[in-house]
């Protein structure tokens, strides 16, 4: 590859919060939906080629306890670290998790000579891949972080946070989400409160918007419900990139979740980026346990095939409590999805352009002023 490979959304820092998990050290994730695997770390980014990440910064909702009764069971005897999580202020809470990241990415140790490091700006971006290190720049999951106060959008800019996605789980008071739970991860009654489709982006929402368009943040409408996407269509325009980060495609998986072919235009038409997840549920609803890489490579060459070579990216939601394709579960998958891309009949210039070379485009038209 001589484009970077960027990775458009995955959740290193939810596993070191959670579990201690360790950044430099290799971890053995295995196949299976296992959320206490850590799939991001040094050596594994490494192996793939990886050269940046954005990497998601997701306070669990509170809305999880009331929806998840083993959870608020659990909740009862955790430990304080994880408790603060659901009782302290969400911005505050958020603000923590950022630094505590910081402080795992600085303090982890070299691997051969390439270290991790935190990007908070375009231009360290550029130097943090020019030395040949791994770039870490920081997406904030969920408006829920922002407390309802679109003020604390500039705080989170100034701490070189690039993008947030605007919904998740629950209502933030931002914009409303669809469900993003499969059916058989709803597992001992979890996740059963049927979303709102037709709700759209509130006030505050609004606000927000027009604040990261001001200051150069990458707006996600990945979680978002249709009806909010639309909202952010006709308010951004074709002004600025709009992300969908980790997704696949309506035509191929109709679900809410996924943007529709026009919905991916419309981003297409204003620079911005389809991230396509590494879920085979997102993709396909021919759910078979083998050659399942293959749904990853089918969705990047439709979506190439309906809005270009410009539009599509990859959001593999590695650490994000998924579920991900059996030949692909960590970022040391990487060489063999270019190849699979290539053996699809894609070009080697778009192969690169769709591992990397378009993200780094829209994070240097889209971050920053
Ligand atoms: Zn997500």
């Amino acid at each position: 590859m001589s484009a970077p490979v960027f990775d458009l959304h995955a959740h290193p820092s939810m596993k070191t919060y959670l579990f201690k998990k360790k950044i430099h050290k290799s971890h053995k994730p295995g196949g299976a939906f296992n959320p206490f695997s850590m799939r991001v770390d040094l050596p594994k980014l490494r192996a793939g080629g990886v050269n940046g990440l954005l990497s998601a910064i997701y306070l669990p909702e509170k809305g999880l306890l009331d929806d998840c009764f083993p959870l608020k069971m659990m909740y009862t005897f955790a430990p304080r670290r994880l408790k603060r999580l659901f009782s302290g202020n969400p911005f505050d809470e958020t603000v923590m998790l950022i630094e505590h990241f910081e402080n795992v990415v600085s303090s982890a140790p070299a691997v051969s000579g390439v270290k991790l490091e935190i990007a908070k700006s375009r231009a360290e971006l550029d130097k943090v891949i020019a030395n040949g290190d791994i770039a870490l720049v920081h997406s904030v999951e969920g408006a829920h972080s922002l407390n309802s106060d679109p003020g604390n959008v500039q705080r989170l800019f100034d701490r070189g946070v690039a993008s947030i996605t605007l919904a998740h789980f629950y209502e933030n008071g931002v914009a409303p989400p669809v469900d993003a739970v499969p059916s058989h991860m709803k597992k001992m009654g979890c996740f059963r409160k049927p979303k709102n489709l037709s709700l759209g982006l509130t006030d505050t929402g609004r606000q927000v918007v027009d604040e990261m368009m001001r200051l150069g943040m990458l707006i996600d409408l990945t979680h978002c419900t249709p009806k909010a996407r639309e909202d952010v269509f006709t308010q951004v325009g074709t002004s600025k990139p709009l992300l969908m980060t980790h997704c696949g495609s309506f035509s191929l998986r109709p679900d809410p979740m996924n943007p529709t072919d026009a919905e991916a235009k419309k981003i297409a038409a204003g620079g911005g980026l389809i991230g396509v997840i590494f879920m085979t549920h997102w993709l396909t609803a021919d759910h078979k346990p083998w050659d399942i890489l293959r749904y990853v490579v089918v969705t990047i060459r439709r979506l190439v095939g309906v809005v270009g070579e410009d539009a599509v990216g990859f959001g593999s939601d590695f650490d994000g409590l998924t579920d991900p394709p059996d030949d692909l579960v960590d970022p040391s998958g990487i060489p063999l999805l270019a190849r699979e891309l290539e053996a699809a009949g894609l070009s080697t210039g778009t192969v690169e352009k769709v591992l990397g070379g378009n993200a780094m485009r829209v994070l240097k038209a889209g971050w920053g002023r």
